[in-house]
């Protein structure tokens, strides 16, 4: 059976860690159907967009994407291709596994972390009031009314909605993740002492979720206290779920405990569709130089073979991207500095290890 999939090559250095990617998954012998659509810089000059609709319409129909990084174009009122595409096909969670490899420079080499970051809401969701427009004076206002505290008529306004619906969904999400992947504990992660009513209410409805789930341990942690737990005992962690912006923050984090973006997949997932794309963004000064390192989209692949039930397939693309990087013959300059080898030669490599499996 053929699996129709969208791929988004995206733009910058999406193109070639892309085709990377492909040669990669095709490798397995797992066949697919790509439906290769635009999204990104080059879409906007081709399409007067960034987020063609043609390029939604195909994921919706195919209910699984992979996706190149794209550039968030500058002063054209588009936030971004990423956050329209997660609110657009309700791609309520992220999730951004980080484990260590034999081979990848870094501090620890026991790391084995699975971030669940909301992606719909917080000062994500893009209600903002720009610093003296008559809407944002309004809302000045209104706030300082309703607050009975002077804000300054100086500000700039950024809104953080929380509710009910998207607190549950996301912390069962983490919670049922942890159950299919054999995972032991949920860490939920907030600022409950100081945003009472947004991460309270995240708190309070993460600890009734968590009832659900006897079979796997839970505990909540302080987003500032996280962060230097995870640098000082990252061992002690497992899941971790967190709100939109915490999530964004930590994954890098978690990215950089197990040698950086060039190396961190991750997953966009909703009930109607999933969109799978690395962490790193586009790289816009490596572009088109067969330079960087597809790895991280290449394990971002392993995840989409996961979820369309190839655990074979998948483990056979992580086990070949380990081997090689272990070796350490035929790498990125991110991996070998003395002597590597371009984006296409690492591809290679990795895809007759996955032949050879
Ligand atoms: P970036 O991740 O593109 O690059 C930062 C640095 O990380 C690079 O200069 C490079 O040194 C390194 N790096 C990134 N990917 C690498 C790889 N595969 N191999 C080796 N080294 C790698 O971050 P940025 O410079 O902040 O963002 C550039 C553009 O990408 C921006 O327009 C940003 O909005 C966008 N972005 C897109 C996504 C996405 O599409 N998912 C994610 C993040 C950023």
């Amino acid at each position: 059976m053929a699996y129709p999939v969208t791929l988004i090559p995206g733009d910058g250095i999406g193109p070639e860690i892309t085709r990377a990617m492909v040669e990669v998954l095709e490798a397995t012998g797992v066949e697919f159907i790509w439906d290769q659509q635009e999204a990104g810089i080059d879409a906007l000059t081709e399409f007067g967009t960034p987020l063609p609709e043609a390029t939604l319409e195909s994921v919706r129909k195919t209910g699984v994407g992979i996706k190149g990084p794209t550039t968030t174009p500058v002063g054209t009122g588009f936030r971004s291709v990423n956050v329209a595409l997660r609110l657009k096909l309700d791609l309520y969670a992220n999730v951004r596994p980080a484990r260590s490899m034999v081979g990848v420079k870094s501090r620890f080499s026991d790391i084995d972390l699975v971030i669940v970051r909301e992606n719909t809401e917080d000062l994500y969701a893009g209600i903002e009031f720009e610093r003296g427009k008559p809407a944002t004076l309004e809302v000045i206002e209104h706030l300082s009314r309703a607050a009975g505290k002077t804000i300054s008529p100086e500000a700039g306004i950024s809104i953080k909605p929380f509710t009910p619906a998207a607190c549950e969904r996301i912390v069962r999400f983490a919670f049922e993740y942890s159950r299919k992947n054999k995972r032991r504990k949920v860490t939920a992660v907030h600022k409950a002492n100081i945003m009472k009513y947004t991460d309270g209410l995240y708190l309070e409805i993460a600890r009734a979720v968590a009832q659900d789930y006897p079979d796997i341990e839970f505990e909540d942690r302080i987003v500032d206290n996280m962060c230097m737990q995870l640098v000082q005992k990252p061992e002690l962690y497992d899941v971790l779920v967190l709100p939109n912006l915490y999530g964004d923050i930590i994954s890098d984090l978690t990215a950089g405990l197990i040698g950086g973006l060039g190396v961190a997949p991750g997953a966009n997932m909703g009930d109607q569709a999933a969109l799978f794309e690395a962490i790193h963004g586009s790289a816009p000064k490596y572009a088109g130089q067969d330079k960087v390192n597809p790895t991280a989209l290449i394990l971002t692949g392993a995840l989409m073979l996961r979820h369309l039930g190839e655990l074979a397939a998948a483990e056979k693309v992580e086990t070949a991207v380990a081997d090689v990087i272990r070796e350490g013959k035929t790498v990125t300059y991110d991996l070998a500095p003395q002597i590597p080898v371009g984006t296409q030669a690492m591809a290679q490599a990795i895809a007759e290890r996955v032949q050879s499996l």
